[in-house]
């Protein structure tokens, strides 16, 4: 090894130069030079060699007293004598007296280095057995410190994600927090925002403080300024530190515990009987485990919270009268209340993961969930119980990616009490029926009786008109009983370009007189569906007789008919009034009209009732899409009868 340092102790000038400058240097020693043995041994004791060569004659005093002296020093060299007339007696003295090897002159360079070497390393090895161990004991205990340390925030890291019972995590923390950092006592506080109070959650320690008598004010306690920081604080000295009445202590740190920003209490170590400082490294553990507690608190809140709520959802779900299905994406039951397990006969303990079809047993409900739902909307049918008495509405709703909810309503008596009402309409109407032809007939009459002044022409025109609005209705309720009682069995392959092209004919009159712009796209061989012709007619004027009526003059009406899979699609679009977004859940209403229709157009509000009821006869679909002032299109899809196109 090169660069240590060497102390060359000979009072020959000559071999002394010769030996520094041909000799060790150019090994690369770091060489020190002395003449005598006094001036050696000061040397020695100042600048500390790593190896002392000196010579047994010396002019002062010779080798052996100058190796006594140096095996005094505090310090001791290892030490190399030469000596010029050897003898075995100096030989062992030499070696009794510490030298670390005998050189018998003339020395040649090879042989003082060989023996520096041997000398030094040999040193080395007796310096690393002898002092680093301590060191290393010293570092691996401090390592070993260190890792049981970052153990024991792994330990309390792993509850405080595992656990949801917050106390154990707690006291946990406060157990931890003490042990890393060998204070007396160990608190938590949290802080209750109604009362601006710090109190006492956990604690450690030989006190036997209690929650009760614990309580610190934010405004005026060293916790609380934390509290109002946000900011550790760190204490140590002389001076005793009050915490609350009768309560000292001689050094503290008391770190914030925060979520979301806002100081939520505090986690603190205290000493009462020592003083002693809490360092940077033991403040970083407890930091981390103040962090742990403000983390298991929030989970706890949240899992309360939550746990809370699903109760209360859970309740409510169980409670409530009205059937609930639910099924996830693979057809397979998640959920049934006790309303739907009586009603389908569902083992209450035993559905969840059951394909739906496999416990349930009624084919309303199973068509229900089958038939495609329109993502974002949901479907509404009636599900007649197997009493045959009982009918229910059911509201089915497509989550994405979870599944479908089906929530029903029992509305046996709505129904009953809406067929009470149509008898009465009914039979109502055709009683009204024969009283309004008289009065059309004597009204006409009175035209021929002679003359009329204007006043009275008016009055005439005014009775005629009501006249027919009210057998207008009475023509629509009619018609909306019929299709309600479902009279029509009649049905047979009816092709539906042909229908529109008759009802565009029909009322060419209506559209022309308006100034409309009437675009028909119509394939030529559609295939047919399986219906009531003069329905579905019914059903292509209603429409189309609207989109005519809700456009102001020089407007633009579309009717088209498309061929989708098994479905014929028939869409009426206009560019009139449009529908309020709030009106368009309603238009399908015994008579709902909206605001603007009801002053500005004259109407029933059976129109598009009377369309919904023959679109349900035929198992077929109706939605509109609409924005005010821009527009309406209503769409119909219709089963396709199965049957090829006609040729
Ligand atoms: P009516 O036309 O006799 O009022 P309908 O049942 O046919 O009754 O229509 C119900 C309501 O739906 C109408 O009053 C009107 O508010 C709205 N509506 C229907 N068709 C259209 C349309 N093409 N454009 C704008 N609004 C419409």
């Amino acid at each position: 090894m090169t660069g240590e340092r060497v102390l060359l102790v000979e009072s020959s000038n000559d071999a002394r130069r010769f030996l520094m400058q041909n000799v060790l240097e150019p090994a690369g020693y770091d060489v020190l030079c002395a003449a005598g043995g006094s001036e050696g041994i000061t040397l020695a004791r100042d600048l500390e060699p790593d190896l002392v060569i000196t010579a047994h004659q010396l002019d002062d005093q010779d080798g052996l007293a100058v190796l006594a002296a140096l095996s005094e020093l505090d310090v001791v060299p290892p030490v190399i004598l030469m000596v010029a007339n050897g003898s075995e007696a100096l030989a062992i003295e030499a070696l009794r007296l510490g030298a670390a090897d005998y050189l018998p002159k003339p020395v040649s360079a090879e042989e003082l280095l060989n023996s520096a070497q041997r000398v030094l390393s040999q040193y080395w090895t007796q310096q690393i057995t002898q002092h680093v161990p301590d060191q290393l004991f010293e570092a691996n205990r401090q390592l070993e410190q260190r890792v049981y340390n970052l153990d024991t925030l792994v330990q309390v890291g792993k509850r405080v994600t595992s656990l949801l019972d917050l106390q154990p995590v707690l006291d946990q923390v406060i157990r931890a927090a003490v042990e890393l950092t060998h204070a007396e006592h160990g608190t938590l506080l949290l802080l209750d925002k109604t009362s601006g109070e710090l109190f006492l959650y956990a604690a450690t320690g030989e006190d036997d403080l209690t929650p009760e008598q614990f309580r610190l004010p934010v405004s005026d306690s060293l916790a609380g300024q934390v509290v109002q920081t946000g900011q550790p604080l760190v204490i140590s000295g002389d001076e005793l530190l009050k915490i609350k009445t009768h309560y000292f202590a001689r050094s503290l740190a008391y770190i914030p515990l925060v979520i979301h920003e806002q100081v939520i209490g505090v986690l603190g170590v205290t000493n009462q009987h020592t003083s002693q400082e809490f360092d940077a490294y033991t403040l970083q553990l407890v930091r981390v485990l103040a962090d742990f507690a403000a983390v298991a608190i929030e989970n706890a809140r949240l899992y309360t919270a939550s746990e809370h709520e699903r109760s209360t959802f859970d309740t409510i779900l169980r409670d409530t009268e009205e059937p609930i299905i639910v099924i996830d994406t693979a057809g397979a039951i998640l959920f049934c209340n006790p309303a739907a397990c009586r009603i389908f006969d569902i083992p209450i303990d035993n559905y969840q993961g059951i394909p739906l079809a496999d416990v349930v047993h009624h084919q309303d409900v199973l068509d229900l969930f089958e038939n495609p739902v329109r993502s974002g909307h949901s479907r509404v049918s009636e599900i007649v119980l197997n009493d045959g008495r009982r009918i229910l509405n059911a509201q089915l709703t497509e989550v994405d990616d979870f599944g479908k909810i089906a929530v029903m309503q029992d509305i046996t008596h709505l129904k009953e009490l809406d067929r009470v009402k149509s008898e009465f309409v009914t039979s109502v109407s055709h009683d009204l029926r024969s009283p309004l032809t008289a009065i059309l007939g004597y009204v006409e009459m009175l035209n021929r009786m002679g003359p009329l002044n204007d006043q009275q022409r008016k009055f005439i025109e005014r009775i005629i008109f009501s006249v027919q609005s009210i057998t207008a209705l009475i023509t629509d309720l009619l018609e909306l009983g019929k299709i309600e009682a479902d009279f029509d069995q009649n049905v047979e392959p009816t092709y539906l370009n042909l229908i529109v092209r008759y009802a565009v004919e029909g009322l060419r009159h209506e559209w022309e007189a308006k100034h409309h712009q009437l675009d028909a796209n119509l394939p030529d061989n559609p295939p047919p569906v399986l219906g009531n012709p003069l329905r579905l007619r019914q059903l292509v004027n209603n429409l189309l007789e609207n989109a005519i009526k809700y456009t102001p003059e020089n407007g633009w009406i579309g009717i088209s008919l498309e061929a989708e899979s098994e479905f014929l699609v028939l869409r009426v679009s206009d560019t009139g009034i449009g529908i309020p977004q709030q009106d368009q859940p309603y238009i399908f209403d015994k008579f709902y009209r909206s605001d603007e229709a009801i002053d500005q157009y004259t109407g029933t509000g059976l129109g598009l009732s009377i369309v919904k009821g023959i679109v349900d006869q035929h198992k077929g679909r109706i939605w509109v899409e609409s924005h005010e002032g821009e527009g309406s299109s209503f769409i119909v899809m219709l089963p396709g009868a199965g049957l090829k196109p006609k040729p």
